[in-house]
């Protein structure tokens, strides 16, 4: 089963510009961990477009740990999920201070570094470092409760069960391709519709399969409800030397998009203020029902400074601040919009 699963991944695997051939040898470990991360709630396209901009501006995690915080979170920016680019600086600064500068190869050791987590310790390590192993992600978890024929298998089964399977406890480097084969079977073959069993290299242990009926298995997880979250932007601008200049104001350190900038949010409008639009806003847990003002003065207790369009530009800002910001043109907030007439933005 291992040798299948070797020849199909030699043969099918994408030709993702991080693999320089199938089953390669152990890779660059800052560049995996890096894709690894981006990989995480990101697709893969946007992965292979964003990964060598990123490490260009930081070469490696010397250079990411001396970085400031708002300049790895601007080169972070339009990819969401921004907890993952602030465990990466910190992770950077643990890796300088306490391992030398260097990752390290054995998964325990990784998993207790900040944002890594069972899978992406293991993948770092197979990938990086030879150590062979299983790491469960979405895609593997649906192979293996496939081939086990079961619902809902908990993580440690799957991985329990596909190490049996493939690795038959061999500590040898070359299997270390196990590790990456496996979510790029998931991604490709093993897909949540219409698996495609006839070209699988796991087929002849696949109980799914013999039953008929592989789409049965795992069991959908139940969807978390979304929680509306209403927040009013408030947009403030002036005119100053270099131009309009918008209030903005940095994060605190906590919550969804701690440590970035952008306008001001509040629960409330701004006395005084005109709206502007609306728009709703996805996070994973919560659905952020935004109304955009014209706000005549920043909120009191804002500490903001005041950024042009170009300053605005190097800042760390989320996507929801960007589609915000959708209502600032050139000449400053559209003084042509009336009061009472929310108008949706000319871009953005
Ligand atoms: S045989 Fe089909 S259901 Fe089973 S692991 Fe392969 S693709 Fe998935």
């Amino acid at each position: 089963m291992r040798d299948a699963l070797r020849t199909w991944f030699d043969a099918a695997a994408r030709p993702l510009p991080w693999r320089s051939g199938a089953g390669s040898a152990p890779r660059d470990p800052y560049r995996t961990l890096i894709v690894e991360t981006m990989a995480q709630q990101t697709r893969i396209e946007t992965v292979v477009a964003r990964e060598s901009a990123f490490r260009a501006r930081f070469p490696d995690l010397a250079s990411l740990a001396a970085a400031e915080l708002d300049d790895v979170l601007h080169a972070w920016s339009g990819l969401g999920y921004y907890r993952r680019a602030r465990a990466l600086h910190a992770l950077a600064r643990v890796v300088v201070a306490e391992h030398g500068g260097r990752l390290p190869s054995d998964p325990g050791a990784l998993r207790r570094l900040p944002g890594i987590g069972p899978y992406t310790a293991a993948a770092i390590a197979a990938q990086a470092f030879g150590v062979p192993g299983v790491a469960v992600d979405g895609n593997v978890r649906r192979v293996g409760a496939r081939l086990l024929a079961e619902p809902t298998p908990t993580d440690a089964r799957v991985a329990g069960a596909l190490e049996d399977l493939l690795l038959d406890g061999t500590t040898h480097p070359d299997d270390a391709f196990v590790a990456e084969a496996l979510v790029e079977l998931g991604a490709t073959v093993c897909t949540p519709r219409r698996p495609a069993c006839g070209s699988c290299p796991l087929r002849p242990a696949c109980r799914a399969a013999a039953e008929g009926d592989p789409e049965r298995y795992p069991s959908p997880r139940p969807r978390a409800t979304a929680r509306r979250w209403p927040l009013h932007a408030w947009l403030t601008t002036r005119t100053g030397p270099s131009g309009v200049l918008l209030a903005v104001e940095r994060r605190a350190d906590t919550g969804p998009w701690a440590g970035m900038h952008g306008p001001p949010w509040r629960d409330h409008a701004p006395d005084g203020g005109r709206e502007l639009g609306r728009f709703v806003h996805r996070l994973s847990h919560r659905l952020v029902e935004a109304t955009v003002w014209a706000a005549p003065a920043p909120p009191l207790d804002a500490d903001v400074r005041w950024a042009s369009a170009r300053e605005r530009s190097g800042l760390g800002m989320a996507e929801v601040d960007r589609r915000a910001l959708a209502w600032v043109d050139g000449d400053g907030i559209d003084a042509d919009v009336p009061a009472g007439e929310p108008q949706p933005p000319s871009r953005g």
